[in-house]
């Protein structure tokens, strides 16, 4: 399943992001519509009670919690996704855009010394030229996520 998040959502978008989901995230407020119209392969994920009556509508789910914990479970109870950690950190947590595994060497020149010594997989996003590893921030992510779902 694809997502359009609306910008009230930008640590919800970021998450299913590093869950692996394809979510969109449009920068401009009066963009979220407009796009979540022209893409009707993709859930509108919105915090506008306007919403609030399409809640079981195919094409937005209203998002009626605050918290980050709260947003990713209603999201993944309603709509029954099944979370696979296999797909966790496989998008660009900018762009949305898939990663790429590189080899060790070319990353040299973009990753500070510390890291490039003390980590052997590196990705890169096709898109931005973003490069991640799994150092602090990926832990802390990844905590962040059992946290949400002790289950996993
Ligand atoms: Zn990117």
């Amino acid at each position: 399943m694809q997502f359009i998040a609306d910008n009230m959502l930008g640590r919800l978008a970021k998450y299913l992001r590093i869950m692996g989901f394809d979510t969109l995230y449009p920068p401009r407020r009066d963009a979220h519509y407009r796009f979540a119209t022209n893409l009707p392969n993709r859930k509108f994920l919105t915090r506008n009670s306007k919403y609030r009556q399409n809640a079981t509508d195919s094409k937005a789910l209203y998002i009626n919690t605050e918290t980050l914990s709260e947003q990713l479970r209603l999201v993944v109870n309603t709509l029954h996704l099944s979370i696979d950690s296999k797909r966790f950190f496989s998008r660009c947590l900018i762009c949305n855009a898939r990663l790429l595994s590189i080899p060790k060497e070319a990353a040299r020149e973009s990753v500070p010394p510390k890291s490039y010594s003390s980590h052997s997989d590196f990705v890169k996003c096709p898109q931005c030229g973003k490069i991640y590893w799994q150092g602090s921030h990926y832990q802390r992510m990844l905590a962040t996520l059992h946290q949400i779902f002790p289950e996993l």
